[in-house]
């Protein structure tokens, strides 16, 4: 699977997620940071991991699709 010039892990932005936007931010390697092109959210990759985890324990079973029956 090719990623380009995305981080070796693609991460969901965690401030579309809120507003129910599936966005795939991009990596700096530079920096060290993971941005957002639609929001323009910044953060290192413990910031996202703290946000998403943040995330799912407020919507828990909210965002869990069912696709297998
Ligand atoms: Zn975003």
């Amino acid at each position: 699977m090719a990623q380009g010039r995305k981080g070796k892990l693609n991460y969901r932005c965690p401030r579309c997620l809120m507003r129910e936007i599936d966005m795939d931010m991009l990596y700096d390697a530079e920096k060290a940071e993971y941005y957002c092109l639609r929001c323009s959210f910044v953060g290192d990759e413990a910031e996202v991991l703290r946000l998403n985890t943040q995330f799912r324990e407020k919507y828990g079973a909210r965002t869990i699709r069912i696709t297998e029956f």
